[in-house]
Protein backbone atom coordinates (compact mmCIF):
# COMPACT_ATOMS: atom_id res chain seq x y z
CA UNK A 1 0.00 0.00 0.00
CA UNK A 2 1.23 3.66 -0.79
CA UNK A 3 0.12 6.90 0.66
CA UNK A 4 -0.51 9.21 -2.64
CA UNK A 5 -2.65 12.41 -2.69
CA UNK A 6 -5.61 10.69 -4.03
CA UNK A 7 -5.80 8.59 -1.06
CA UNK A 8 -5.37 11.10 1.35
CA UNK A 9 -8.51 13.26 -0.39
CA UNK A 10 -10.35 10.15 -0.34
CA UNK A 11 -9.94 9.63 3.41
CA UNK A 12 -11.35 12.60 5.76
CA UNK A 13 -11.52 11.19 9.14
CA UNK A 14 -10.52 13.61 12.14
CA UNK A 15 -7.77 12.04 14.51
CA UNK A 16 -8.93 11.99 17.67
CA UNK A 17 -6.20 10.20 19.08
CA UNK A 18 -5.53 9.90 22.68
CA UNK A 19 -2.15 9.00 22.86
CA UNK A 20 -1.13 6.88 26.19
CA UNK A 21 0.65 8.05 29.08
CA UNK A 22 3.83 7.19 30.11
CA UNK A 23 4.50 6.19 33.33
CA UNK A 24 7.00 8.56 35.10
CA UNK A 25 9.15 9.98 31.98
CA UNK A 26 11.18 12.67 32.51
CA UNK A 27 13.19 11.99 28.94
CA UNK A 28 12.65 10.69 25.62
CA UNK A 29 14.32 7.47 25.07
CA UNK A 30 13.43 5.38 22.85
CA UNK A 31 14.99 2.44 24.56
CA UNK A 32 18.19 0.96 22.96
CA UNK A 33 17.34 -2.42 24.40
CA UNK A 34 13.81 -2.25 22.59
CA UNK A 35 14.43 -4.25 19.37
CA UNK A 36 13.08 -1.75 16.25
CA UNK A 37 10.83 -2.53 14.12
CA UNK A 38 12.28 -4.21 10.67
CA UNK A 39 11.42 -1.25 8.17
CA UNK A 40 9.80 1.84 8.73
CA UNK A 41 6.49 0.91 7.57
CA UNK A 42 6.25 -0.58 11.01
CA UNK A 43 9.01 1.37 12.92
CA UNK A 44 7.93 3.45 16.28
CA UNK A 45 10.33 3.37 19.10
CA UNK A 46 8.98 1.34 22.28
CA UNK A 47 6.84 3.53 24.96
CA UNK A 48 9.01 4.70 27.56
CA UNK A 49 8.47 3.40 31.24
CA UNK A 50 10.61 5.57 33.70
CA UNK A 51 13.88 6.90 31.75
CA UNK A 52 16.10 9.15 33.09
CA UNK A 53 18.03 10.40 29.87
CA UNK A 54 17.81 10.04 26.63
CA UNK A 55 19.18 7.62 24.13
CA UNK A 56 18.82 6.33 20.97
CA UNK A 57 20.82 4.08 20.01
CA UNK A 58 21.23 2.57 16.07
CA UNK A 59 18.83 -0.57 16.47
CA UNK A 60 20.30 -3.58 16.13
CA UNK A 61 17.73 -6.00 15.42
CA UNK A 62 14.61 -6.38 14.03
CA UNK A 63 11.73 -7.37 15.42
CA UNK A 64 7.74 -7.68 14.50
CA UNK A 65 5.75 -5.35 13.47
CA UNK A 66 3.69 -4.13 16.90
CA UNK A 67 -0.26 -3.02 17.13
CA UNK A 68 -0.09 0.97 16.76
CA UNK A 69 0.05 2.22 19.79
CA UNK A 70 -2.54 4.43 19.17
CA UNK A 71 -6.40 3.89 18.82
CA UNK A 72 -7.57 4.44 14.95
CA UNK A 73 -9.83 7.25 14.66
CA UNK A 74 -13.38 6.30 13.61
CA UNK A 75 -14.12 7.11 9.73
CA UNK A 76 -17.13 7.90 11.00
CA UNK A 77 -17.10 10.11 13.80
CA UNK A 78 -18.61 13.38 13.55
CA UNK A 79 -16.24 16.15 15.28
CA UNK A 80 -17.45 17.44 18.35
CA UNK A 81 -17.31 20.71 18.88
CA UNK A 82 -14.31 22.00 21.04
CA UNK A 83 -13.58 23.42 24.31
CA UNK A 84 -11.94 26.78 23.60
CA UNK A 85 -12.96 28.16 26.94
CA UNK A 86 -9.44 27.52 28.96
CA UNK A 87 -7.79 29.45 25.89
CA UNK A 88 -5.50 32.35 26.09
CA UNK A 89 -7.01 35.76 25.31
CA UNK A 90 -3.83 36.33 23.15
CA UNK A 91 -2.42 35.00 20.68
CA UNK A 92 0.13 32.26 20.84
CA UNK A 93 3.14 31.27 18.61
CA UNK A 94 3.52 27.12 18.18
CA UNK A 95 6.86 26.76 18.57
CA UNK A 96 10.82 27.62 17.74
CA UNK A 97 13.49 25.01 16.11
CA UNK A 98 16.75 25.28 15.70
CA UNK A 99 19.17 23.35 14.49
CA UNK A 100 23.27 22.96 14.10
CA UNK A 101 25.83 20.82 12.65
CA UNK A 102 29.57 21.96 13.79
CA UNK A 103 32.28 19.03 14.25
CA UNK A 104 34.66 20.05 16.85
CA UNK A 105 31.80 22.25 18.68
CA UNK A 106 29.01 21.15 21.38
CA UNK A 107 26.75 21.00 19.08
CA UNK A 108 23.64 20.48 22.26
CA UNK A 109 25.14 23.14 24.63
CA UNK A 110 25.06 25.56 21.20
CA UNK A 111 21.00 24.20 20.77
CA UNK A 112 20.70 25.19 24.26
CA UNK A 113 21.64 28.44 24.15
CA UNK A 114 19.81 28.65 20.62
CA UNK A 115 16.40 27.44 22.79
CA UNK A 116 16.98 30.32 25.14
CA UNK A 117 16.73 32.91 22.68
CA UNK A 118 13.85 31.56 21.06
CA UNK A 119 12.21 30.71 24.48
CA UNK A 120 9.79 33.49 23.30
CA UNK A 121 7.99 31.29 20.88
CA UNK A 122 7.01 28.18 23.03
CA UNK A 123 7.16 27.53 27.09
CA UNK A 124 5.51 24.37 27.30
CA UNK A 125 8.74 21.90 26.36
CA UNK A 126 12.11 21.66 25.63
CA UNK A 127 14.10 18.77 23.90
CA UNK A 128 17.08 18.42 21.71
CA UNK A 129 18.50 15.75 19.55
CA UNK A 130 22.15 15.31 18.82
CA UNK A 131 23.94 12.78 16.52
CA UNK A 132 27.52 11.90 16.96
CA UNK A 133 28.15 9.92 13.21
CA UNK A 134 26.91 6.78 14.50
CA UNK A 135 23.50 7.03 17.23
CA UNK A 136 21.08 9.98 17.86
CA UNK A 137 20.55 10.59 21.48
CA UNK A 138 17.65 12.80 22.41
CA UNK A 139 16.07 14.64 25.52
CA UNK A 140 12.69 16.35 25.87
CA UNK A 141 10.14 17.14 29.01
CA UNK A 142 7.52 19.90 30.14
CA UNK A 143 8.99 23.22 30.95
CA UNK A 144 11.12 25.75 29.65
CA UNK A 145 14.35 25.15 28.80
CA UNK A 146 16.50 25.83 31.85
CA UNK A 147 14.07 23.64 33.48
CA UNK A 148 14.39 20.84 31.12
CA UNK A 149 17.93 20.85 30.47
CA UNK A 150 21.19 20.99 33.67
CA UNK A 151 25.00 20.40 33.16
CA UNK A 152 24.58 16.52 33.24
CA UNK A 153 21.64 16.09 30.97
CA UNK A 154 23.96 18.44 28.21
CA UNK A 155 26.77 16.63 29.11
CA UNK A 156 25.31 13.13 28.36
CA UNK A 157 24.40 14.45 24.48
CA UNK A 158 27.53 14.63 22.81
CA UNK A 159 27.70 14.88 18.94
CA UNK A 160 28.43 17.25 16.17
CA UNK A 161 24.82 17.65 14.72
CA UNK A 162 22.00 18.64 16.80
CA UNK A 163 18.31 19.90 16.63
CA UNK A 164 15.87 21.75 19.06
CA UNK A 165 12.74 22.70 20.19
CA UNK A 166 10.61 24.58 22.26
CA UNK A 167 6.76 24.25 22.02
CA UNK A 168 3.87 25.95 22.24
CA UNK A 169 0.85 23.35 21.25
CA UNK A 170 -1.60 24.23 18.64
CA UNK A 171 -2.03 20.42 17.55
CA UNK A 172 -1.64 17.49 19.45
CA UNK A 173 -3.09 18.29 22.98
CA UNK A 174 -2.00 21.02 25.49
CA UNK A 175 0.63 19.77 28.01
CA UNK A 176 0.90 16.20 26.07
CA UNK A 177 4.41 14.70 27.25
CA UNK A 178 4.49 12.64 24.38
CA UNK A 179 3.32 15.73 22.21
CA UNK A 180 7.00 17.40 23.20
CA UNK A 181 9.60 17.13 19.95
CA UNK A 182 12.26 16.52 18.59
CA UNK A 183 10.29 13.35 17.68
CA UNK A 184 12.23 10.17 17.02
CA UNK A 185 11.48 7.64 14.12
CA UNK A 186 13.13 4.70 13.22
CA UNK A 187 13.41 3.63 9.83
CA UNK A 188 15.21 0.43 9.09
CA UNK A 189 18.18 0.59 11.14
CA UNK A 190 18.51 4.46 11.62
CA UNK A 191 16.49 7.21 13.23
CA UNK A 192 15.76 10.43 12.68
CA UNK A 193 14.81 13.84 14.89
CA UNK A 194 12.41 16.07 13.79
CA UNK A 195 11.10 19.34 15.35
CA UNK A 196 8.75 21.53 13.27
CA UNK A 197 7.38 25.00 13.94
CA UNK A 198 3.65 25.60 11.93
CA UNK A 199 0.75 23.74 12.24
CA UNK A 200 -0.25 21.02 8.78
CA UNK A 201 -3.58 21.10 8.06
CA UNK A 202 -4.22 17.68 6.18
CA UNK A 203 -2.55 15.31 8.43
CA UNK A 204 -5.68 13.41 9.91
CA UNK A 205 -6.20 11.50 6.54
CA UNK A 206 -2.49 10.98 6.31
CA UNK A 207 -2.48 9.62 9.86
CA UNK A 208 -5.39 6.87 8.87
CA UNK A 209 -3.39 5.73 5.80
CA UNK A 210 0.12 5.38 8.52
CA UNK A 211 -2.12 2.94 10.83
CA UNK A 212 -3.36 1.49 8.00
CA UNK A 213 0.66 0.50 7.17
CA UNK A 214 0.72 -0.92 10.85
CA UNK A 215 2.83 2.62 11.55
CA UNK A 216 2.27 3.53 15.36
CA UNK A 217 1.99 6.65 17.11
CA UNK A 218 3.22 8.32 20.37
CA UNK A 219 1.41 11.60 20.27
CA UNK A 220 -1.63 13.04 18.02
CA UNK A 221 0.90 16.25 16.68
CA UNK A 222 0.69 16.54 13.37
CA UNK A 223 4.61 17.03 13.67
CA UNK A 224 4.86 13.27 14.33
CA UNK A 225 2.62 12.56 11.65
CA UNK A 226 5.59 14.22 8.94
CA UNK A 227 8.29 12.05 11.00
CA UNK A 228 6.83 9.24 10.33
CA UNK A 229 5.74 10.14 6.62
CA UNK A 230 9.89 11.12 6.19
CA UNK A 231 10.57 7.33 7.58
CA UNK A 232 7.93 5.99 5.04
CA UNK A 233 9.74 7.62 2.32
CA UNK A 234 13.12 7.50 3.47
CA UNK A 235 12.67 3.91 3.94
CA UNK A 236 11.22 2.95 0.19
CA UNK A 237 13.44 5.20 -1.43
CA UNK A 238 16.75 4.76 0.31
CA UNK A 239 17.26 8.79 0.04
CA UNK A 240 16.83 11.00 3.27
CA UNK A 241 16.25 14.25 0.26
CA UNK A 242 13.73 12.69 -1.27
CA UNK A 243 11.84 11.44 1.95
CA UNK A 244 11.52 14.64 2.74
CA UNK A 245 10.14 15.55 -1.10
CA UNK A 246 7.85 13.32 -0.98
CA UNK A 247 6.55 13.93 2.40
CA UNK A 248 6.02 18.08 1.26
CA UNK A 249 4.39 16.90 -1.84
CA UNK A 250 1.63 15.32 0.26
CA UNK A 251 2.03 17.54 3.62
CA UNK A 252 -0.25 20.91 3.62
CA UNK A 253 0.01 24.38 5.98
CA UNK A 254 2.80 25.93 7.49
CA UNK A 255 6.22 24.27 8.81
CA UNK A 256 9.46 25.55 9.06
CA UNK A 257 11.03 21.77 10.00
CA UNK A 258 14.71 20.76 10.98
CA UNK A 259 15.68 16.73 10.98
CA UNK A 260 18.79 14.70 11.67
CA UNK A 261 19.80 11.53 11.41
CA UNK A 262 23.23 10.08 12.83
CA UNK A 263 25.45 12.31 10.47
CA UNK A 264 23.57 15.01 8.55
CA UNK A 265 21.36 17.89 9.11
CA UNK A 266 18.27 19.03 6.83
CA UNK A 267 16.21 22.53 7.22
CA UNK A 268 12.93 22.90 5.09
CA UNK A 269 9.81 25.39 5.03
CA UNK A 270 6.28 25.14 3.14
CA UNK A 271 6.02 26.27 -0.11
CA UNK A 272 4.19 29.56 0.87
CA UNK A 273 6.94 30.18 3.55
CA UNK A 274 4.19 31.26 6.64
CA UNK A 275 6.94 30.60 9.09
CA UNK A 276 10.74 32.12 9.16
CA UNK A 277 13.45 29.97 9.39
CA UNK A 278 17.16 31.45 8.50
CA UNK A 279 20.50 29.94 7.92
CA UNK A 280 23.61 31.02 9.46
CA UNK A 281 27.21 30.22 9.79
CA UNK A 282 29.98 30.04 12.32
CA UNK A 283 33.12 32.30 11.74
CA UNK A 284 36.11 30.24 9.59
CA UNK A 285 34.21 27.57 8.25
CA UNK A 286 32.86 25.90 11.96
CA UNK A 287 29.86 24.98 10.92
CA UNK A 288 26.11 25.88 9.98
CA UNK A 289 23.36 27.17 12.34
CA UNK A 290 19.82 27.22 11.29
CA UNK A 291 16.95 28.99 13.60
CA UNK A 292 13.18 30.30 13.38
CA UNK A 293 14.82 33.66 13.83
CA UNK A 294 17.87 35.42 13.81
CA UNK A 295 18.00 36.02 17.46
CA UNK A 296 18.72 32.12 17.75
CA UNK A 297 21.89 32.71 15.27
CA UNK A 298 23.15 35.75 16.99
CA UNK A 299 23.17 33.99 20.55
CA UNK A 300 25.73 31.12 19.32
CA UNK A 301 27.87 33.78 17.36
CA UNK A 302 26.52 33.17 13.76
CA UNK A 303 26.27 35.20 10.89
CA UNK A 304 23.08 35.70 8.93
CA UNK A 305 23.28 33.98 5.50
CA UNK A 306 20.07 33.90 4.07
CA UNK A 307 16.64 32.42 4.75
CA UNK A 308 15.81 28.65 3.69
CA UNK A 309 13.43 29.83 0.75
CA UNK A 310 9.66 28.52 0.66
CA UNK A 311 9.41 24.91 -0.67
CA UNK A 312 13.30 24.36 -0.02
CA UNK A 313 15.31 21.85 1.44
CA UNK A 314 18.98 21.98 2.69
CA UNK A 315 21.04 19.29 3.25
CA UNK A 316 24.08 19.98 5.96
CA UNK A 317 26.66 17.69 6.14
CA UNK A 318 29.88 19.51 5.82
CA UNK A 319 31.73 22.64 6.94
CA UNK A 320 32.37 24.64 3.46
CA UNK A 321 30.53 25.93 1.02
CA UNK A 322 30.04 22.31 -0.65
CA UNK A 323 28.65 21.22 2.88
CA UNK A 324 25.34 21.94 1.63
CA UNK A 325 23.02 21.01 -0.83
CA UNK A 326 20.28 23.04 -1.61
CA UNK A 327 17.54 21.69 -3.69
CA UNK A 328 13.76 22.93 -4.39
CA UNK A 329 12.05 20.09 -3.39
CA UNK A 330 8.42 21.44 -3.87
CA UNK A 331 7.88 24.53 -6.72
CA UNK A 332 7.16 28.08 -4.20
CA UNK A 333 3.80 29.20 -4.02
CA UNK A 334 3.22 32.86 -3.71
CA UNK A 335 5.03 33.91 -0.63
CA UNK A 336 2.77 34.38 2.85
CA UNK A 337 5.49 35.04 5.58
CA UNK A 338 3.04 35.57 8.54
CA UNK A 339 2.29 39.03 9.59
CA UNK A 340 2.17 38.70 13.02
CA UNK A 341 5.75 37.49 13.31
CA UNK A 342 6.25 41.32 12.75
CA UNK A 343 3.58 42.48 15.19
CA UNK A 344 4.06 40.44 18.02
CA UNK A 345 5.86 36.64 17.74
CA UNK A 346 8.92 37.92 16.92
CA UNK A 347 11.51 39.20 19.17
CA UNK A 348 12.66 42.57 18.08
CA UNK A 349 16.10 42.14 17.53
CA UNK A 350 15.19 39.58 14.75
CA UNK A 351 15.57 40.20 11.42
CA UNK A 352 12.72 38.36 9.17
CA UNK A 353 13.27 38.38 5.46
CA UNK A 354 15.45 41.22 5.86
CA UNK A 355 13.21 43.45 7.90
CA UNK A 356 14.26 44.19 11.35
CA UNK A 357 11.27 43.47 13.73
CA UNK A 358 12.22 46.31 16.20
CA UNK A 359 12.42 49.15 12.96
CA UNK A 360 8.76 47.43 11.74
CA UNK A 361 7.58 48.05 15.05
CA UNK A 362 8.26 51.54 15.04
CA UNK A 363 7.13 52.49 12.19
CA UNK A 364 3.68 50.71 13.06
CA UNK A 365 3.84 53.20 16.29
CA UNK A 366 4.11 56.29 14.28
CA UNK A 367 1.65 55.07 11.60
CA UNK A 368 -1.04 54.35 14.45
CA UNK A 369 0.10 57.75 15.72
CA UNK A 370 -0.68 59.58 12.22
CA UNK A 371 -4.27 57.82 12.15
CA UNK A 372 -5.35 57.53 15.35
CA UNK A 373 -4.10 60.89 17.34
CA UNK A 374 -5.53 61.63 20.51
CA UNK A 375 -4.71 64.14 23.42
CA UNK A 376 -2.95 62.46 26.10
CA UNK A 377 -0.22 63.12 28.46
CA UNK A 378 1.61 59.99 28.51
CA UNK A 379 2.67 57.43 25.69
CA UNK A 380 3.52 53.75 27.15
CA UNK A 381 3.25 50.07 25.58
CA UNK A 382 2.62 46.77 26.55
CA UNK A 383 6.00 45.15 27.19
CA UNK A 384 7.57 43.69 24.93
CA UNK A 385 6.04 43.75 22.00
CA UNK A 386 4.43 47.12 22.63
CA UNK A 387 7.36 49.00 23.42
CA UNK A 388 8.89 49.89 20.01
CA UNK A 389 5.26 50.73 18.59
CA UNK A 390 4.56 53.20 21.65
CA UNK A 391 8.43 54.76 21.11
CA UNK A 392 7.28 55.22 17.75
CA UNK A 393 4.07 56.48 18.69
CA UNK A 394 5.88 59.15 21.36
CA UNK A 395 8.20 60.11 18.58
CA UNK A 396 5.75 60.85 16.12
CA UNK A 397 3.01 62.58 18.09
CA UNK A 398 5.79 64.32 20.47
CA UNK A 399 3.86 63.13 23.57
CA UNK A 400 6.21 61.84 25.93
CA UNK A 401 7.30 58.18 26.63
CA UNK A 402 6.77 56.81 29.92
CA UNK A 403 6.61 52.95 31.33
CA UNK A 404 3.85 52.73 32.65
CA UNK A 405 3.50 48.90 33.79
CA UNK A 406 6.76 47.12 34.63
CA UNK A 407 6.70 43.02 33.15
CA UNK A 408 7.30 40.17 35.89
CA UNK A 409 9.42 38.91 33.15
CA UNK A 410 10.09 34.96 35.15
CA UNK A 411 6.28 34.19 34.62
CA UNK A 412 5.90 31.77 31.69
CA UNK A 413 3.55 29.25 31.12
CA UNK A 414 5.04 26.39 32.50
CA UNK A 415 4.04 23.14 33.98
CA UNK A 416 3.87 25.05 37.12
CA UNK A 417 -0.02 25.70 37.19
CA UNK A 418 -0.95 28.72 38.87
CA UNK A 419 -3.91 28.17 41.68
CA UNK A 420 -7.25 29.45 41.05
CA UNK A 421 -6.85 32.40 43.56
CA UNK A 422 -3.61 32.74 41.65
CA UNK A 423 -5.31 33.13 37.95
CA UNK A 424 -8.03 35.26 39.19
CA UNK A 425 -5.07 37.54 39.53
CA UNK A 426 -4.88 37.45 35.69
CA UNK A 427 -3.33 40.49 33.98
CA UNK A 428 -1.75 41.30 37.69
CA UNK A 429 0.56 38.05 37.26
CA UNK A 430 2.56 39.52 34.27
CA UNK A 431 2.10 42.87 34.97
CA UNK A 432 2.56 45.41 37.67
CA UNK A 433 1.27 48.97 36.90
CA UNK A 434 3.80 51.91 38.36
CA UNK A 435 1.32 54.82 39.26
CA UNK A 436 4.31 57.00 39.81
CA UNK A 437 4.32 57.39 36.06
CA UNK A 438 0.21 56.75 35.75
CA UNK A 439 -1.27 58.74 38.62
CA UNK A 440 -3.41 61.65 36.70
CA UNK A 441 -2.32 61.50 33.41
CA UNK A 442 -4.31 60.76 30.32
CA UNK A 443 -2.35 57.57 28.85
CA UNK A 444 -2.36 56.32 25.08
CA UNK A 445 -1.80 52.50 26.01
CA UNK A 446 0.16 50.85 22.46
CA UNK A 447 -0.67 46.78 22.44
CA UNK A 448 0.33 44.69 19.44
CA UNK A 449 -3.59 43.19 19.25
CA UNK A 450 -6.35 42.37 20.88
CA UNK A 451 -8.15 38.57 21.01
CA UNK A 452 -10.98 37.88 23.03
CA UNK A 453 -10.83 41.38 24.77
CA UNK A 454 -10.51 39.76 28.31
CA UNK A 455 -6.74 40.04 29.15
CA UNK A 456 -7.35 44.34 27.61
CA UNK A 457 -9.77 44.60 29.94
CA UNK A 458 -8.48 44.06 32.40
CA UNK A 459 -5.71 46.22 31.76
CA UNK A 460 -7.43 48.84 31.28
CA UNK A 461 -9.08 48.31 34.99
CA UNK A 462 -5.17 48.36 36.33
CA UNK A 463 -4.43 51.44 34.88
CA UNK A 464 -7.00 53.23 36.05
CA UNK A 465 -6.94 51.37 39.41
CA UNK A 466 -3.50 52.95 39.59
CA UNK A 467 -4.09 56.20 39.23
CA UNK A 468 -4.80 56.88 35.40
CA UNK A 469 -7.54 59.65 34.26
CA UNK A 470 -8.09 58.24 30.55
CA UNK A 471 -6.88 55.31 28.95
CA UNK A 472 -6.51 55.51 25.23
CA UNK A 473 -6.46 51.91 23.63
CA UNK A 474 -4.17 52.20 20.41
CA UNK A 475 -3.36 48.45 18.70
CA UNK A 476 -0.52 48.05 15.91
CA UNK A 477 -2.89 45.58 13.93
CA UNK A 478 -6.02 45.66 12.50
CA UNK A 479 -8.90 43.48 14.24
CA UNK A 480 -8.40 39.82 14.73
CA UNK A 481 -11.60 38.94 13.16
CA UNK A 482 -10.65 36.10 11.47
CA UNK A 483 -8.98 32.35 12.86
CA UNK A 484 -5.50 31.00 12.46
CA UNK A 485 -4.89 27.51 11.34
CA UNK A 486 -1.02 27.89 10.19
CA UNK A 487 0.51 27.42 14.22
CA UNK A 488 -1.45 30.59 15.97
CA UNK A 489 -3.77 29.38 18.97
CA UNK A 490 -6.75 31.91 17.53
CA UNK A 491 -8.95 29.17 15.59
CA UNK A 492 -12.14 29.65 16.46
CA UNK A 493 -14.14 32.99 15.34
CA UNK A 494 -16.76 33.57 17.53
CA UNK A 495 -13.95 33.58 20.46
CA UNK A 496 -12.57 36.65 18.83
CA UNK A 497 -14.20 40.16 20.11
CA UNK A 498 -13.62 41.61 16.72
CA UNK A 499 -15.58 39.26 14.52
CA UNK A 500 -18.79 40.19 17.09
CA UNK A 501 -18.58 43.89 18.23
CA UNK A 502 -18.06 46.82 16.63
CA UNK A 503 -14.57 48.60 17.59
CA UNK A 504 -16.70 51.45 19.58
CA UNK A 505 -18.87 48.24 21.03
CA UNK A 506 -15.63 47.17 21.80
CA UNK A 507 -14.20 50.09 23.52
CA UNK A 508 -16.69 49.91 25.85
CA UNK A 509 -16.68 46.55 26.71
CA UNK A 510 -12.63 47.04 27.37
CA UNK A 511 -14.15 50.18 29.52
CA UNK A 512 -11.47 52.52 27.50
CA UNK A 513 -11.37 56.37 26.98
CA UNK A 514 -10.96 55.44 23.20
CA UNK A 515 -9.98 52.35 20.83
CA UNK A 516 -8.13 52.45 17.54
CA UNK A 517 -6.73 49.85 15.11
CA UNK A 518 -3.83 50.63 12.48
CA UNK A 519 -5.35 49.88 9.72
CA UNK A 520 -4.55 46.70 7.61
CA UNK A 521 -2.81 49.14 4.24
CA UNK A 522 -0.98 50.91 7.29
CA UNK A 523 0.28 47.81 8.86
CA UNK A 524 1.71 46.62 5.20
CA UNK A 525 2.96 50.19 4.79
CA UNK A 526 5.53 49.07 7.74
CA UNK A 527 6.61 45.64 7.41
CA UNK A 528 9.03 45.76 4.08
CA UNK A 529 10.52 42.92 3.86
CA UNK A 530 12.82 41.97 1.06
CA UNK A 531 10.05 39.83 -0.86
CA UNK A 532 7.04 41.29 0.72
CA UNK A 533 4.70 38.43 0.50
CA UNK A 534 2.86 38.03 3.40
CA UNK A 535 -0.28 36.14 5.14
CA UNK A 536 -2.75 38.57 6.50
CA UNK A 537 -5.88 35.97 6.83
CA UNK A 538 -6.64 36.74 10.45
CA UNK A 539 -7.22 40.44 9.73
CA UNK A 540 -8.93 39.63 6.27
CA UNK A 541 -10.24 36.16 5.71
CA UNK A 542 -7.68 35.89 3.15
CA UNK A 543 -5.94 32.44 3.52
CA UNK A 544 -2.97 31.05 1.36
CA UNK A 545 -3.46 27.81 2.37
CA UNK A 546 -6.80 25.75 2.06
CA UNK A 547 -8.41 23.91 5.42
CA UNK A 548 -10.53 20.68 4.75
CA UNK A 549 -13.89 21.11 5.65
CA UNK A 550 -13.96 18.56 8.29
CA UNK A 551 -10.88 20.74 10.37
CA UNK A 552 -12.44 24.02 10.19
CA UNK A 553 -16.05 23.03 10.40
CA UNK A 554 -16.33 24.95 14.09
CA UNK A 555 -14.11 27.34 13.39
CA UNK A 556 -16.02 29.95 11.25
CA UNK A 557 -19.15 31.77 12.16
CA UNK A 558 -22.03 31.35 9.82
CA UNK A 559 -22.05 34.32 7.91
CA UNK A 560 -18.26 34.67 7.57
CA UNK A 561 -17.21 32.99 4.68
CA UNK A 562 -13.38 32.62 4.20
CA UNK A 563 -11.56 33.16 1.08
CA UNK A 564 -8.73 31.00 -0.29
CA UNK A 565 -6.07 31.95 -2.54
CA UNK A 566 -6.56 30.78 -5.85
CA UNK A 567 -3.51 28.20 -6.13
CA UNK A 568 -4.61 26.75 -2.54
S1 LIG B 1 -3.65 33.81 9.91
FE1 LIG B 1 -2.64 35.55 10.97
S2 LIG B 1 -1.44 34.63 12.64
FE2 LIG B 1 -2.01 32.98 11.18
S3 LIG B 1 -0.24 32.81 9.79
FE3 LIG B 1 -1.71 34.20 8.83
S4 LIG B 1 -1.10 36.27 9.55
FE4 LIG B 1 -0.08 34.77 10.86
Amino acid sequence: MSISPAAFVRRTAPATVAPATPAAPATARPSSTAAPAASATTAAPATPTAPATAAAATPAAPATPAAPATPRPSSTAAPAAPDHSARPDHPEEACAVFGIYAPGEDASRLTYFGLHALQHRGQESAGIAVADGSSVLATKDMGLVQQVFNESSLAALSGYVAIGHTRYSTSGGHAAWEAAQPHLSTMGDEIIALAHNGTLVNTNALRVQLLDLGIAFRSSTDSEVAAKLIGHFTCQTHHMREGIRKTMELIEGAYAMVLINNEALYAFRDPHGIRPLSLGRLSEERGWVVASETCGLDIVGAQWVRDVEPGEVIRIKGTGDDGLVIEQAVPRRRRALCIFEYVYFARPDSVLDGQSVYQAREAMGRRLAAEAAVEADIVMGVPDSGTPSAIGYARASGIPFEEGVIKNRYVGRTFIQPTQALRQRGIRLKLNPLPAALAGQRVVVVDDSIVRGNTSRQLVAMLREAGAREVHLRITSPPVAWPCFYGIDTDVQDQLIASRMTVEQTAEFIGANSLAYLSQKGLESCVRGAHSGYCTACFTGSYPVKIPEQACRHSFCAKMKPQWWPES
